[in-house]
């Protein structure tokens, strides 16, 4: 029904305004065309501290800083809503009692019958919890990525000067033994073939450790045919798969963006271990799938090997971590903590499902 009531339209009005009073999480006030508050409501209370009273009247220039005031910044917002209709602004404003918060704004201009700008409405939300919460959260991924940096350069300068003494005493070891070797008796020899053993597998921890510093450092971004890549990694390992009889299977593989020579490591880290870790008198089959998510892709390289237990799905991806003895599977642990990291470069994740003797599979995702 058509109400063609003018004192219903008011009441309507008033009803409107009314609501708008007792809003309190927003500041709503009307201005003149000169700035000044014509009408302010209780969320304008709340946040500024000025009761209606003391304020109607007053220029709203009063909430801005004496430096946003020398800058003539409420002018030019004024000016602005005046030439485009609405105008928006974040910064900080000055309360009645001169503390300060974050203001988020929006102020709109009102026109009269002719398109004439008569005024201004003008929302202000606080935004000051928000604003420090977003500060706190920035500098603390700021503070964390300088310290994973530090951490990454203490590896590889470490790694890198390990290497210098090792080396010296590998070569003492070889001088040792080649001049004095035919002098020594059984225990000797066994000592020395002790300290030549444990020299070697320190040499490959530390060169793991460097390659691990290594990864990321020179990131080069391109296109990937993965059927193609797959195809170089298993020529790689073309000896290890034939001595194994493994069979590894992949098609309809996706062309991806990504860092080519990490994704190359990556793949062939998950091959290795699958044909590494396999059941005695059971030949490796290896199937490696993929499909479309979200915001990428995500890879599957499944085996039947001896499978790993719930309890260390987690742990094998830190570094030097290995659940099964030397003499078995040679290794040295690096190799899971660097595909994580190259996964965690494309903005992927790892992880493993898998259950003692039941064959693994090992899932990333990539997400450029
Ligand atoms: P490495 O292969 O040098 O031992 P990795 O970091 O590649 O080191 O793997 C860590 C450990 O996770 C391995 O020592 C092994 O115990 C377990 N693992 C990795 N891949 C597999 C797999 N496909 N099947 C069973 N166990 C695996």
């Amino acid at each position: 029904m058509k109400n063609n009531n003018p004192a219903g339209k008011k009441t309507e009005h008033s009803r409107l305004l009314q609501m708008v009073e007792e809003i309190e999480d927003y500041a709503i006030l009307t201005l003149d065309r000169d700035g000044n508050i014509v009408n302010w409501n209780k969320g304008a209370e709340k946040i500024k501290g000025y009761n209606a009273a003391e304020i109607i009247g007053k220029n709203f220039r009063l909430f801005y800083s004496a430096e946003d005031l020398q800058n003539q910044h409420p002018d030019q917002l004024i000016q602005i809503a005046i030439k485009d209709g609405k105008v928006s602004d974040e910064g900080w404003r000055i309360r009645k009692n001169g503390t300060r918060f974050w203001a988020s704004v929006v102020i709109n201009a009102i026109y009269d019958e002719t398109g004439e700008v008569i005024g201004f409405v003008k929302v202000t939300r606080d935004l000051t919890s928000k604003m420090l919460a977003d500060k706190a959260l920035k500098k603390h991924a700021h503070d964390l990525e300088v310290k994973n940096k530090e951490l990454e350069q203490f590896v590889y300068i470490a790694s890198h000067d390990l290497q210098e003494p090792l080396l010296t005493v590998q070569n003492f070891v070889d001088l040792l033994q080649e001049e004095y070797g035919d002098r020594f008796d059984e225990d000797a020899r066994m000592y020395f073939s002790y300290i030549t053993q444990s020299t070697l597998r320190m040499q490959n921890l530390i060169k793991g450790l460097l390659d691990y510093s290594r990864i990321g450092r020179k990131k080069i971004l391109s296109e990937i045919f993965i059927d193609q890549l797959l195809d170089i990694v298993c020529l790689d390992l073309k000896v290890r798969i034939d001595y194994a009889g493994a069979e590894i299977t992949y098609r309809n593989m996706p062309i991806i963006m990504g860092y080519e020579i990490e994704l190359r490591q990556l793949f062939q880290n998950l091959i290795s271990n699958a044909v590494k870790f396999r059941k005695r008198d059971v030949a490796p089959r290896v199937d490696i799938t993929a499909r479309s998510i979200a915001d990428g892709w995500e890879f599957a390289v499944k085996d039947n090997g001896i499978g790993i237990a719930p309890e260390h799905a987690d742990k094998i991806f830190l570094i030097f971590q290995r659940l099964n003895n030397r003499e078995a599977y040679e290794g040295s642990g690096i190799g899971l903590a660097n595909c994580k990291k190259i996964a965690e470069m494309h903005n992927g994740t790892i992880w493993v499902e898998s259950a003692p003797g039941q064959g693994s599979t090992f899932y990333f995702t990539i997400q450029i």
